[in-house]
């Protein structure tokens, strides 16, 4: 689950990570009047407005703004509030803006003696370690820095069952080139980043940029941050900061059915059970020519009821031209699978308009396929892997 900026912010600030310090505003008043608590609270009369979306390249798409007064902080809060922000990482109508982050300058005006830094936690898959990746070209693209002067980007392997050692936090400081009160604040800060990281269940914190002011205090200027999905039903305080209107509207409405969903851009809509055989499938599919235009694991119960689910779902992608339904037959015997699907399809009636295929394997897979060729409905049937896959590159021909 991805958060926005101002509520990983919340999170890093409540584990003692300094933060630039904001307020959101949902309107052009709301923002003049968090401006006015800033400004007492932090003695700054410039601020900058920041668009609270789930996409990064905020900045570059017109989504960050300073402002010098209250005047100007009305008037850009209002013109971002409610626009469609394009930027490098959103498609190109963009994501509508809902509310912004008006924050204290932290670039003190004439003061060019400030250093952005990159700093990521993650999880190396290849080690089962966690990781701080870190560089001193913070600010801008990441991406183009890790491509053109990989020998900037460095990492820190940390043991998850020992955790952070103080070594590894000063080495980080030390590698940025940092002294003094600004060596110590970076201790701090990394130290605090990873203790969030770790204890709200995070898969990614990444900070881009960390500021250097130039009073040499370490801040997080921005916040990127997701929540693993799996540790939500412990971590209620960070579940209930879901914004369901930055998701894709039809995963979310999967996931109340209770079906792992998960949106693609192909033509070619799949119902599998299982996720391994869901991903093979994905394979046979582009095998066959086509792309999936999603991945859904139906579980263990493909009944009639489920089954309808899965196709309402599948359907609500208009660029669906066929549907593979792929199902293995182990506990669920195959012939009350097909029975589901057959049910499910006369329930539904005109509304799936699209050929289906309906590949059976497994305990009475050859009672299915005649369950599903004595239907009479247009469902087409394989028990083979490769006849299945050669259905597909037929209907889509
Ligand atoms: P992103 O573009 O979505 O990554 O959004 P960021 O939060 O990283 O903001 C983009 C850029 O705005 C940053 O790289 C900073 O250079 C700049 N920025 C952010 N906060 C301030 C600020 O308080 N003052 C000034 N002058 N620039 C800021
Ligand atoms: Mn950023």
């Amino acid at each position: 689950m991805n958060l926005h900026e101002y509520q990983g912010k919340e999170i890093l600030s409540s584990f003692g990570v300094r933060i630039q310090r904001g307020l959101v505003a949902h309107n052009a008043q709301e923002a003049v009047d968090a401006a006015k608590r800033l400004t007492n609270q932090t003695g700054t009369s410039w601020h900058v407005i920041k668009a609270q979306v789930h996409a990064g390249g905020r900045g570059k798409g017109g989504g960050v703004k300073i402002a010098k007064n209250l005047n100007e902080v009305e008037e850009i809060a209002g013109n971002i509030i409610g626009m469609r922000l394009v930027t490098p990482q959103t498609s190109a109508e963009g994501k509508r803006v809902h509310q912004v982050l008006v924050a204290e300058d932290v670039y003190y005006p004439g003061d060019s003696d400030h250093q952005e830094y990159y700093m990521s936690v993650l999880l190396n898959r290849s080690t089962g370690r966690n990781m701080i990746m870190y560089s001193t070209e913070g600010g801008m693209d990441i991406e183009e820095v890790a491509e053109k002067t990989p020998q900037l980007i460095f990492t820190e392997q940390i043991d998850p069952t020992i955790g952070l050692l103080p070594f590894q936090a000063r080495k980080i400081a030390f590698n940025l080139g940092l002294a003094g009160t600004s060596f110590k604040e970076m201790v701090r800060f990394v130290t605090s980043l990873y203790k969030a990281y770790v204890e709200s269940d995070a898969n990614l914190f990444e900070i881009n940029p960390v500021l250097k002011t130039s009073d040499d205090l370490i801040m997080a200027v921005d916040a990127k941050v997701t929540i693993d999905d799996n540790a939500l039903y412990r971590r209620k305080q960070y579940a209930e900061m879901r914004d369901l209107r930055e998701e894709s509207p039809i995963e979310v409405e999967a996931r109340l059915v209770g079906l792992n969903y998960v949106d693609l851009s192909g033509n070619v809509g799949c119902m599998v059970n299982g996720a391994g055989l869901a991903m093979a499938t994905m394979d046979l599919i582009k095998m066959a020519g086509g792309e999936p235009a999603n991945f859904l694991d139906v579980g263990g119960t493909a009944d009639a009821k489920r089954v309808e689910e899965a196709f309402r779902i599948i359907l609500k992608d208009s660029a669906v031209k066929a549907i593979l339904i792929n199902i293995f037959g182990g506990i669920v015997r195959c012939d009350r699978v097909a029975q589901g699907v057959v049910d499910a399809y006369n329930n539904m009636g005109d509304s799936i308009n699209v050929p289906i295929i309906v590949r059976l394997q497994g305990t009475n897979a050859e009672l299915a396929k005649e369950i599903i060729d004595n239907s009479g409905l247009a469902v087409h049937s394989a028990v083979q892997f490769q006849e299945a896959a050669d259905k597909v590159k037929e209907v889509l021909a």
